[in-house]
């Protein structure tokens, strides 16, 4: 049923033992007596995945200033069932999907209990008998069931961070993602589920699978799906809704701050993009899609996650605030690209997933990078904007990946398998992260441009990545047989896009995959934008290198934050925590490091004054070419008309 070989093991494993044990306990039986045949069979933990479940999750949160979500889970095995389980295990995911990193949400539960039978809806905790539990590992609970049909159990998670991965619960709100919050029943993740909420009085639920207003019962068919699904639940967000192709979309703001009337800016901004995306996409699988979004205004929240009929988005500032608006609506073209790109059209790791350990997929680079190039032409197609500032965002993000050491020896495949490190992961041990890898979205995202151009200019401008995108999600998603229950269709390989790109091209790109994919080398910029009439200029920031930044937090000393690898200033021996008192004399400052540099020339000898540990030391640093560079992409004034075409194509989407 799962995708990863070591859980489909497991899986198989699971369903073997449990028929090898059933029916040896029926031979046995059948030798005792007749008069058995009505006798339960209890079941091991490791073998309880074939037992018919009836699964509810009941949320509460009865005092919102303490942040702690009350969660109820009502387990009943079917009572006509002839088998019953010993013990049910309970566990909460060491992460959820759409980030890498491994947050072990277990660490926020606290008060687990289980009482023998289904607890009145009104009285938790119940007044039923404790079931005995036991902690098995740090993320798992088992219940031991004794003879009987149901349990339920009760547990509180502490939740005070607005994002689209954790959950938050105060006198403002609640708003929660499942995946911090639900356990699943292990072996059971596939069963159907169904979820009330009770919300404090006075406030209202809102959230991607509304079918009646003020609905509080949900039913999924499986608990992926329920996870899959961010709750909003506050006496005070807005909604907007429009219509595109026949299908409703909602406008959830929840602002903590001013709106400064942009709101009705913020509605038709994000119509223009599912506008520009659907004409792309065709008509989405949906028929409803709401965009929950949250101006926090607290300086810091900040997020975008997405799911399949909806998003979360949270702005760290007010909606009135210069900027905001306009993050927003970038952040919703990134994340409506989603929709298509990573939530239906998934890599073969993504979904269903293993919560046990983390996530390892070689297709980040398409799933995000190419999301990120998507997102940033979209608001181009929509009319959000202009060519100019188009290429500007293409620029910081080729600026990005060439001026970035780690992108030298790290792959746009390895920056994926090395998600759980780098996405928001965070690190007590210091690591060399920064100097050793690069990320897949803007990775991936020059891939995908240089790509996208690259096969317009073959194919004479018939094909394109829009072309390769359908056809990967007509083939893997609306087409292909489904390979799991979690969700319709299989999840693809980099090797079924290499082909699929090979096809739209007409011609075989195998080799730009093995070089610019699974190697390092850097793509052709200067080629793919030349398609469109477009010159690509490199020029270096300055006329040498160094390779220091200095310690921001200092202003009259020179203290060096970060040595850059393999450039002059680590020839020269220096360190971070260097205090540089003379460059060639000059006393250095944070304020004079550029015009002091520029001074010298490339293979030039500086002595250096340096203080390290209360000692003084007299390097000397010999000035290298330069290493970092600005980007420009600029019309060319002698584009073809066929190149001028392509590029209106290109831009136009059409
Ligand atoms: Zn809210
Ligand atoms: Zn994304």
């Amino acid at each position: 049923m799962i995708s990863s070989p070591i859980e489909s093991q497991l899986e198989f494993f699971n369903v073997m033992s449990n028929k090898i044990f059933v029916k040896r306990r029926a031979t046995l039986l059948a030798f005792a007596t007749v008069a058995f045949v009505l006798l339960t069979i209890p079941v091991s933990p490791r073998a309880q995945n074939h037992l018919s479940l009836k699964i509810n999750y009941r949320l509460a949160m009865s005092q919102p200033s303490s942040h702690l979500f009350e969660v109820a889970i009502e387990v009943e095995v079917d009572p006509q069932s002839t088998e019953i389980a010993e013990s049910l295990d309970f566990q909460m995911p060491k992460w959820s999907p759409g980030r890498y990193a491994v947050f072990d949400f277990a660490k926020n539960v606290q008060e687990f209990r289980a009482f023998g039978g289904i607890c009145p809806r009104v009285n938790i905790p119940c007044n039923l008998p404790d079931f005995p539990v036991t902690r098995v590992d740090d993320q798992t609970w088992r219940v031991s069931m004794g003879r009987t049909h149901s349990t339920t159990i009760t547990y509180k998670v502490f939740g005070n961070d607005l994002s689209g991965t954790f959950s938050q619960l105060d006198s403002r709100h609640a708003n929660f993602n499942g995946g911090n919050l639900f356990m699943y029943v292990v072996n059971h993740k596939p069963d159907p589920v169904n979820l009330s909420i009770d919300p404090p009085k006075g406030w209202r639920i809102v959230n991607g699978r509304m079918e009646k207003r003020d609905q509080r019962e949900w039913r999924f068919p499986n608990w992926d799906i329920m996870i899959d699904t961010p709750t909003e639940i506050a006496p005070d967000w807005t909604e907007d809704n429009f219509t595109v192709d026949g299908k409703q979309y909602h406008v959830m703001v929840h602002s903590l701050g001013k709106e400064g009337g942009k709101r009705g800016q913020l509605v038709s901004g994000i119509e223009k993009i599912v506008r520009a995306e659907t004409a792309m996409w065709g008509p989405p699988e949906f028929d409803s899609y709401t965009f929950l979004i949250h101006f926090a205004n607290d300086g810091h929240s900040g997020d975008g996650m997405e799911h399949l009929t909806s998003t979360q988005i949270i702005m760290p500032g007010a909606l009135g605030d210069p900027g905001q608006l306009e993050e927003a609506l970038a952040t919703a073209a990134h994340e409506f690209f989603h929709v298509w790109n990573v939530k239906r059209l998934r890599p073969i790791e993504l979904g269903p997933w293993d919560f046990t350990r983390p996530a390892n997929t070689r297709g980040l680079w398409i799933a995000e990078g190419i999301t990120n190039y998507y997102g940033h032409l979209m608001q181009r197609r929509a009319g959000l904007s202009t060519d100019t500032q188009f290429f500007k965002t293409l620029t910081d993000q080729i600026g990005e990946v060439d001026n970035s050491p780690g992108s030298k020896l790290m792959s746009a495949e390895d920056s994926s398998l090395s998600a759980p490190f780098i996405d928001d992961a965070p690190h007590a041990q210091q690591t060399n992260l920064p100097n050793t890898s690069i990320s897949y979205y803007p990775k991936g995202e020059i891939v995908g441009v240089v790509l996208d151009l690259l096969i317009r200019g073959k194919t004479k401008g018939k094909g394109s990545l829009d072309e390769v995108m359908r056809r990967m999600y007509q083939e893997f998603y609306l087409n292909g047989p489904d390979a799991t229950y979690y969700l319709r269709g299989r999840g693809y390989r980099n090797e079924d896009f290499f082909r699929v790109v090979s096809e739209v091209a007409g011609e075989d790109m195998s080799d730009f995959f093995k070089r610019y994919v699974r190697s390092v080398e850097t793509p052709p910029y200067e080629e793919a934008f030349a398609q469109a009439g477009l010159r690509f200029v490199r020029e270096p920031r300055g006329p040498v290198t160094v390779g220091i930044t200095a310690d921001e937090d200092e202003k009259t000393n020179f203290r060096i934050a970060e040595v850059r690898p393999n450039s002059p200033a680590a020839a020269a021996g220096l360190e971070d925590g260097d205090v540089i008192t003379s460059f060639g004399g000059t006393k250095l400052t944070p304020a004079n490091l550029l015009r002091t540099v520029s001074r010298y020339k490339p293979g030039d000898r500086v002595p250096l004054v340096v203080q390290r540990d209360g000692k003084t030391l007299r390097p000397t640093l010999t000035m290298g070419p330069p290493q970092l560079f600005n980007f420009k992409i600029e019309e060319d004034p002698g584009a073809s008309a066929e190149a001028k075409a392509l590029r209106a194509a290109w831009l136009n989407g059409k």
